[in-house]
C-alpha cells in the first residue's frame, strides 16, 4: 500500500475575492469548486487547481472574512512549492509578477514570492513530474504551473520526531538531507521538508491550515487503521463530497488529512463548468437561501472572460 502523492494544501485568507484574483487571475490556477465551510457554512471554501481539478494539483482556502494576518511557526506549513517545466518560466513568472507589483526573489530552489496574504510560494523548476496544467489566456502554457511540487515546514521538535510515522508508517522516502522527504506515488515525487523554528507562528490570514496526502479509495480504511495503530489520534472517515477525509495532528504538530481520489470535483458540476457555481454541502442545502444573500459574491475571472 501506498499513498499517491499530495491531494491537496489548505490554507485560511481574509478575503475570498483577492485569492481568486492571486490564484486564478493572476497565477493561473482554474477555480475547480466554489463551496462553503462544512462546519461553519458562511465561510466560503474554494479550491483551484488544474483543468481536472487532479489531485496533487489542488490548493484550498477557508475565508474567514477580515482575518487577521497569522505568521508561520512552530508545527506549521510555510512554503508551498509549485513545479513548471523549464527555466525560462521562471523568467516569465518573473515578469508578470512584477507587472502585478510582487516581489520575487531567486532561491537555490527557484523563484520565490507571497501572496497577497502573505503566504511564501516557490515555483520549482522539475520538467519530469506530472503536468497538471490549467488554462488561461496570458500564460503560455509551456510556462504555466504543473501541480503541487512540495511543501516545506517549521518543526516544533527535533528533526526525527516524526521520522517514524512518515517512513514507516506512510511510506514516505527518507533524503541524505536531514528532515527531508519524498513521498513518492500516483506519478508524484513530492518533497516534504522541515526548517528549524523561528518560534511560535499564529494562524491567521496567509496560514496552511492542513495538508491531505492522496491515498487509492479502496487503501482509505486500511491507512486509518495503520495511523491509529502508530498512535495517531485519527478522526472517523469523514464525507467531504468531493473526496472522503480522515484527519490527524502527526507529531510536529501539523495536521495531516489523508484523502480518497473518489467521486472528484466533476461529482455535482459538468466538468467544463466547474467551480461557477455555488455548491453547498448536502447537509446545508436548506441554507442556500440565507448563504446567498450572505456571502459576498466571488467573480470567477475565466467566467468573466468567457462572457466578455
Ligand atoms: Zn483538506
Amino acid at each position: 500500500m501506498r499513498l499517491e502523492g499530495l491531494h491537496h494544501i489548505t490554507m485560511i485568507t481574509g478575503d475570498a475575492q483577492a485569492t481568486v484574483a492571486f490564484q486564478a487571475d493572476l497565477l493561473g490556477l482554474r477555480l475547480v469548486k466554489k463551496t462553503v465551510n462544512f462546519d461553519a457554512p458562511d465561510a466560503y471554501h474554494l479550491y483551484f487547481g488544474d483543468e481536472q481539478g487532479s489531485p496533487g494539483s489542488i490548493l484550498t482556502w477557508f475565508e474567514f472574512a477580515g482575518a487577521r494576518p497569522g505568521t508561520a511557526g512552530a508545527g506549521m506549513v510555510h512554503t508551498l512549492q509549485l513545479g513548471v517545466a523549464a527555466e525560462a518560466a521562471l523568467g516569465f513568472w518573473t515578469a508578470r509578477l512584477a507587472a502585478a507589483g510582487v516581489a520575487t526573489e531567486r532561491t537555490a530552489d527557484g523563484l520565490a514570492f507571497r501572496d497577497h496574504d502573505g503566504l511564501r510560494f516557490e515555483l520549482v523548476v522539475d520538467p519530469d513530474g506530472p503536468d497538471l496544467r490549467a488554462k488561461h489566456p496570458e500564460v503560455p502554457a509551456e510556462h504555466a504551473i504543473r501541480g503541487m511540487r512540495g511543501a516545506r515546514a517549521y518543526a516544533s521538535r527535533p528533526f526525527g520526531a516524526d521520522r517514524a510515522l512518515l517512513v514507516d508508517t506512510l511510506g514516505f522516502t527518507p533524503t541524505d538531507t536531514p528532515g527531508a522527504y519524498l513521498v513518492e506515488g500516483g506519478g508524484q515525487r513530492f518533497r516534504w521538508a522541515y526548517d528549524a523554528s523561528p518560534g511560535h507562528g499564529a494562524p491567521g490570514a496567509g496560514t496552511v491550515h492542513h495538508i491531505a496526502w492522496h491515498a487509492r479509495d479502496e487503501d482509505h480504511v486500511a491507512w486509518q487503521q495503520r495511523a491509529g495503530a502508530a498512535g495517531m489520534q485519527v478522526t472517523p472517515v469523514i464525507d467531504r463530497d468531493y473526496f472522503d477525509a480522515i484527519y490527524f495532528r502527526q507529531p510536529q504538530g501539523i495536521l495531516f488529512e489523508i484523502a480518497t481520489t473518489s467521486p472528484g470535483f466533476a461529482v455535482d458540476e459538468d466538468p467544463a463548468h466547474l467551480g461557477e457555481g455555488l455548491r453547498l454541502p448536502k447537509q446545508h442545502e436548506h441554507l442556500r437561501p440565507q448563504l446567498e444573500q450572505l456571502l459576498t459574491p466571488v467573480a470567477d475571472p475565466r467566467t468573466a472572460r468567457q462572457e466578455a
